[in-house]
């Protein structure tokens, strides 16, 4: 890395490198030169000043020993006493990346009362599960949550650091990350590892249009965010060998700048995420005629009914609705698109749904590269013929 450094013993104030910085960069501030955050380092000043009293530095980069850090370890969501079930899917991912590179899989708990929890995250491949445990972490406040789990992240020293992209998660992943000074990929798809344990972390770039890999070569934890249905839970292990520590808390971590003032319940998943069977509308059926036939198939199949981006910003329903990207990530048992192309940013929320039916005019759709099965055709001839099928009873249900 290199950096832009000013001689304020030979500067003389002449103002030629502000004048000609592209990136607005240089700024006198009190009778000195100073170098704020827009600064490229693309050495035009260091080329301009006549009295040579700007250089371009390079720095040595800094790199932690990565042997100092062991563990894949899942930060476990709590709301009130109950684990979101997210933390079960990470536990999965967690588990298969920690076999290969030996590491054990870790869990870190925060709440007033997690010992259930901690018994089930056992049970779906935690190793050791780590707690915070107080009657004020009953409910969630950024600032002391992110203050003791980045401590107990410092003590434990894990190399990967794992945590639901929830609102919850979110609002965490980037506090704690910033304490530890470590990267964070939000959001992340696919999740893989090296044999040097840097983790593989890939996630839509630049508006969805290309899936990047990003790696933290140099720092640890690696830390990545997931969302809820991503990744699924290994089976249940019958009699689990981990152990269960409790983690000291010091009081003065748990005072808090914010107050709670009210409460509002709300289910930690909601109808289209859980949902077994479910009927996506693409821009193809967005007319009523349309609409109406995906309900009435939706009905006959006991499905639930979400909709393409396209669709909500015209106020079809609310954006709980939306698959993708943008909006929910889903996997059921069954996903049927109608109309829909299958563009990088809806496919991102549905890809890992177990049967996946596509139905659309064009053969070359790009749903038609995810969907199991396709149906080329109009929707509005196809349907309403599944739905007098439905109807005779020539399916069962
Ligand atoms: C940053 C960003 C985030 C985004 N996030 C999301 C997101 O979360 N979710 C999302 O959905 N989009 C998202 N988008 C928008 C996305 O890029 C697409 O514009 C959107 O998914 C297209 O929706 P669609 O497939 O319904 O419509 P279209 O792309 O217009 O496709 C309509 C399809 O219907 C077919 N069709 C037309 N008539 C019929 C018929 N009679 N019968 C059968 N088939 C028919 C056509 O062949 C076509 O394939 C995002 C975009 C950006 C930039």
């Amino acid at each position: 890395m290199s950096k832009i450094v000013i001689n304020h013993d030979i500067c003389t104030l002449c103002e030629v490198c502000i004048q000609s910085c592209p990136f607005n960069a240089m700024e006198n501030l009190n009778g000195k030169i100073e170098i704020n955050s827009n600064c490229k380092v693309c050495s035009i000043c260091v080329k301009n000043c006549p009295e040579v009293a700007i250089s371009k530095v390079e720095e040595a980069l800094f790199s932690v020993d990565k042997s100092l850090y062991k563990g894949v370890l899942v930060i476990g969501e709590m709301r009130q006493n109950e684990l979101h079930p997210v933390t079960l899917e990470l536990l999965g991912k967690a588990k298969e990346l920690a076999k290969k590179i030996n590491h054990p899989v870790l869990c870190l708990l925060y709440g007033e009362n997690p010992f259930d929890a901690a018994h089930l995250c056992l049970s779906y491949g935690a190793d050791s599960v780590y707690l915070l445990t107080h009657r004020e972490l009953k409910f969630f406040r950024s600032d002391i949550s992110a203050t003791l789990i980045s401590e107990a992240l410092s003590n434990l020293k894990p190399s990967v650091v794992l945590i639901g992209a929830t609102s919850i998660g979110r609002s965490l992943a980037p506090r704690i990350a910033a304490t530890l000074k470590t990267g964070l990929t939000a959001d992340c798809t696919h999740l893989d590892i090296k044999a040097d344990t840097d983790l593989i972390q890939r996630r839509p770039a630049f508006g969805g249009n290309i899936m990047a890999d990003i790696l933290t070569t140099r720092h640890r934890p690696q830390m990545a965010s997931v969302r809820y249905k991503v990744f699924n839970p290994i089976s249940e292990i019958k009699h689990p060998k981990g152990t269960i520590k409790n983690l000291p808390i010091s009081t003065a971590h748990l005072l808090s700048s914010i107050n709670l003032l009210q409460i509002h319940h709300q289910s930690i998943t909601d109808s289209i995420t859980e949902a077994k069977r479910i009927i996506v509308a693409g821009v193809g059926v967005s007319d009523s005629e349309g609409l109406k036939l995906i309900h009435e198939l939706a009905d006959l199949l006991q499905a639930s009914v979400a909709y393409t981006r396209p669709l909500i910003e015209k106020g079809l329903a609310s954006y709980t609705h939306q698959i993708g990207l943008s909006g929910r990530t889903v996997q059921p048992e069954l996903l049927i698109t109608v109309g829909v192309s299958g563009s990088i940013q809806f496919i991102a929320g549905m890809e890992h749904s177990e049967h996946i039916i596509a139905i659309n005019t064009d053969p070359n759709a790009d749903i038609m590269k995810v969907a199991h099965m396709g149906v080329v055709g109009n929707a509005y001839d196809i349907l309403p013929q599944w739905i007098d099928a439905l109807k005779e009873g020539a399916y069962r249900v």
